[in-house]
């Protein structure tokens, strides 16, 4: 499809691949593991879906494509081939839009990657989540560190030149020199990018039985038995901007990192509330200041097809924007400009969050510094409490 956009609006699509090998212990994302011949009616549904909604989006060019999962390289290389062919005769694609596939170590070779590479795909982002493989044991991994050492270079000698790796910190019994083995592994690789979040212990999963209570005592400020006390996960997450930083690596976002110009496009869009569609299960969708998603039943999902529905349609208000706009603006290192709050709600920031701003700015949260408003060190170490401070 013609490429030229001028005066299309920006559109970033998020496909949902939500197939695993099998769960791992801490994970509460839409995944689960199938049979082939599902993972074959689901991507037919999928084709069927990109058609079906790039008919409506006739409007907008694709600037980013992201397929997440689940496991997106669970699939086979020719699927997710087709998949970018159904997108491009479907969507304006910008000839430099950023395409990337998640992939997990042990599910990669040399055939898909090099469907990959035909299909457009020029960013790989590979769950790793830790260089120990006790740690990988704990978190039922299906992989080792070893095997993630082989995909990696493999994909570094086909050409792939932007790299993210996912990183866990905070995991039960890691100390602060566990997690400096795990960054010392992956800084040894140099990829462009690298995520960093820390352990959530989410209901529903096994590392809520096993941890749950102990998570709740260290959310109450008590000394946890097993998972790293507070004060703990600071000190690495501390230790991980001083070292990256001292590789060249900037932090550009809470939990993400990258070497210079390879900051991730399509999360930057997110959170500076570019328009996103998803595709495929479960996945979310806001255009036009419109909310909706698919449904998160597989069954439901398989059965709509041809005709997708979206659920869940909300059009956000004036106040769910302005709140969307600070909480994921704020994220950013950089933060928010004053004059795009004010030129999007015709009103200054302090109108809105006068009482916030001087409290969060007097307690050192927050600075405001040639025209944008961004958190400071101190903010972001407690990011949940300084972000609430903006719902109206
Ligand atoms: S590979 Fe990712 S999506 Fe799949 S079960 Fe593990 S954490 Fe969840």
């Amino acid at each position: 499809m013609e490429r030229n956009h001028e005066k299309r609006k920006e559109l970033e699509l998020y496909l949902h691949i939500p197939f695993c090998v099998r769960k791992c212990n801490y994970c509460d994302f839409l995944s689960m593991p199938a049979e082939e011949e599902v993972r074959r009616h689901y991507v037919n549904c999928l084709l069927e879906e990109i058609m079906q909604r790039g008919e409506s989006c006739r409007e907008y060019h694709v600037s980013t494509v992201f397929f997440g999962g689940g496991t997106p390289s669970l699939l086979a290389g020719v699927q997710i081939a087709e998949l970018m062919e159904a997108i491009r005769s479907s969507f304006w694609v910008d000839s430099d839009a950023e395409i990337t596939i998640e992939c997990n170590p042990g599910t990669l070779d040399r055939q898909k990657l090099l469907f990959y590479q035909n299909a457009g795909i020029n960013r790989l982002s590979i769950g790793l989540q830790s260089a120990s493989n006790r740690e990988l044991q704990l978190l039922g991994r299906i992989h080792n560190c070893e095997q993630f050492l082989e995909n990696y270079d493999l994909a570094r000698k086909m050409g792939f030149e932007n790299i993210n790796v996912d990183l866990i910190s905070a995991l039960p019994g890691q100390k602060t020199e566990d997690w400096e083995y795990t960054l010392k592994k992956v800084l040894e690789l140099r990829p462009e990018h690298i995520s960093a979040y820390s352990l959530m212990v989410e209901e529903g999963t096994p590392f809520y039985e096993t941890y749950g209570q102990d998570a709740e005592c260290r959310e109450q400020g008590g000394h946890p038995r097993e998972l790293p006390e507070e004060e703990t996960e600071q000190e690495m997450y501390l230790l991980t901007g001083q070292m990256l930083a001292e590789k060249g690596y900037r932090r550009y976002e809470i939990s993400n990192y990258a070497r210079p110009g390879r900051e991730c496009r399509h999360n930057t869009g997110y959170w500076r509330g570019i328009s996103y569609l998803g595709l495929g299960l479960g996945s979310s969708s806001l255009m036009d200041e419109t909310r909706f998603s698919n449904t998160r039943n597989m069954e439901e999902y398989l059965g709509q097809c041809p005709g997708f529905k979206r659920e869940n349609v909300t059009v956000l208000g004036k106040t769910q924007q302005m709140e969307e706009f600070m909480f994921l603006g704020l994220r950013m290192t950089e933060g928010i400009s004053r004059e795009e709050f004010q030129k999007k709600f015709q009103v200054e920031p302090e109108g809105i969050y006068g009482t916030a701003l001087q409290k969060l700015c007097r307690e050192n949260m927050l600075k405001q510094k040639e025209g944008r408003i961004y958190l400071t060190e101190q903010g972001i170490l407690v990011s949940n409490y300084v972000l609430s401070q903006f719902l109206l």
